[in-house]
């Protein structure tokens, strides 16, 4: 019987576990950590061999394939091991895919992935569409692929995932950026971290869709190079020549092939030039999908958003509290900012991944009056800000730091938790410092 081993106990190896011994596979999980009881639970009742806190290799290097879970580089020793020995490594979605011929639409970029996943999800299952979401999010894809039956998938992929897929096809594949992140992952090396991402596109045919954003300079770069058939769809905040969907006198419009479609921008539900890009994606995707008019313009003004990111959190006398702890790069806080119309004390911090904070700059200094580092070592910040901006002030904890935003925050303000960093210094992810945020804010 072939065996198939999976590498990491999370929401998506178990799903792949679950998946494959359903398919009748020899099944093996390991993962070096502590696996949820929760996990363990739904592996033992599905018969499922497993290990924790340990990988036993010959077990593993016996493998006819290998699903990786996206956490785990495949320059670790083990996963190098299984390279060498001719073991196929596949992705949760590679794998997945064998086993459902829904249509697939996949979402990619350095942000906005999860909002713009969540949007077109939004928009598909509001006009009647049988549909799962999958990926990064929620429910595991090859979970969803064993035990529901879905017409369409949404799903959010990183560049953790692509690099392990080879025959997967995205029906539409939509691209919304590309800046430096994760390159730690990549040996400093842009050019591969670029690559992976553009592997969203590999295999499509003529009869399949590429929306992309037409002003990214890298992808710009990219599509010169680029040999797919797929028929391209471009977004950008302004009208030019072949842009299938854009901003004018205030107004959106998309087009496609066989239809026209315009909206009012103040009618979107998200707001800012970022989520601006995030709407025009998922309203090619639903003028491709057939969705009428109708629904597209009901479901863009009526999506409620994603939690952590721009999140309008509450008003506390006159004064906003914006929770967008899921900004943990540089780039996302600009456009959070960007999209500000108040003047703003901003709280940034925590683990610094190399920052250049000179990107953000000059919306600082026109919008920001005062700053609180939330860290347990600012010392980065202080370089860059100190002199820059009237008031600075260090927090410890984020009590500290909610209680120090309201005190120097004025009627009218907005404060923005809109780190920068990554979040493990103090908290346990993003979602833990987001939620403190929102519980310290509905404590003022
Ligand atoms: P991802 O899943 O790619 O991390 P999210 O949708 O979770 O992206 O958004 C992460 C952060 O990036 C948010 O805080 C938001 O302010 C910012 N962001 C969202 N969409 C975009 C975009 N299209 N371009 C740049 N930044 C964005």
């Amino acid at each position: 019987m072939s065996k198939i081993v999976i590498l990491g106990g999370g929401e998506s190896g178990v799903g792949s576990a679950i998946l494959a011994q359903a398919k009748g596979f020899d099944v093996f999980l390991s993962d070096s950590g502590v696996l949820q009881d929760k996990y363990k639970t739904e592996l033992e009742q599905h018969g499922i061999a497993y290990e924790e806190k340990q990988h036993s290799t010959d077990i593993i290097l016996s493998a006819t394939e290998i699903i990786k879970s996206p956490g785990i580089p495949n320059y670790s020793p083990l996963v190098k091991q299984a390279i060498e020995k001719g073991i196929p490594i596949l992705s949760e979605m590679e794998f997945a895919k064998r086993y459902t011929s829904a249509k697939m639409i996949c979402i990619t970029g350095s942000n906005g992935k999860t909002t713009t996943t969540s949007l077109i999800y939004h928009i598909l299952k509001s006009a009647g569409l049988n549909v799962g979401l999958g990926g990064n999010i929620g429910r595991s894809f090859a979970r969803q692929v064993a035990e529901d039956e879905f017409d369409y998938y949404v799903l959010e992929l990183s560049s953790f995932q692509l690099e392990n897929m080879y025959t997967f096809k995205a029906d539409i594949a939509i691209l919304l950026n590309i800046t430096p992140d994760h390159l730690d992952r990549y040996d400093h090396d842009m050019q591969k971290y670029i690559d992976a991402k553009m592997r969203i596109v590999q295999n499509q045919t003529e009869d399949d869709a590429f929306i992309f954003w037409e002003e990214d300079p890298i992808i710009s770069k990219e599509i010169e190079k680029l040999t797919s058939a797929a028929k391209q769809y471009k977004f950008a905040d302004h009208k030019t020549d072949h842009v299938a969907a854009y901003l004018e006198d205030n107004k959106i419009s998309i087009k496609t092939p066989k239809s026209v479609f315009n909206m009012e921008q103040d009618l979107l539900a998200l707001t800012g030039t970022h989520n601006l890009y995030n709407s025009l994606a998922s309203g090619i995707t639903a003028k491709l999908l057939d969705i009428s008019d109708e629904n597209l313009r009901q479901s863009l003004s009526d999506f409620q958003g994603v939690e952590h990111r721009l999140e309008k959190v509450a008003k506390v006398r006159g004064i906003q509290f914006i929770n967008d702890s899921k900004a943990t790069n540089v780039n996302s806080c600009w456009y959070a900012l960007q999209s500000m119309k108040a003047k703003v004390v901003l709280i940034l911090g925590g683990t610094d991944k190399g920052n250049d904070y000179s990107e953000i700059e000059e919306l600082v200094k026109n919008k920001v009056h005062a700053l609180i580092f939330l860290g347990v070592d600012n010392s980065r910040l202080h370089k860059f800000f100190d002199g820059k901006v009237e008031k600075i002030e260090d927090a410890g904890s984020m009590k500290e730091a909610v209680e120090k935003g309201y005190a120097l925050a004025n009627e009218g303000d907005t404060v923005l938790l809109s780190p920068c960093c990554a979040s493990f210094d103090l908290f346990k992810n993003y979602e833990d410092r987001g939620n403190q945020f929102k519980e310290y804010v509905r404590k003022l």
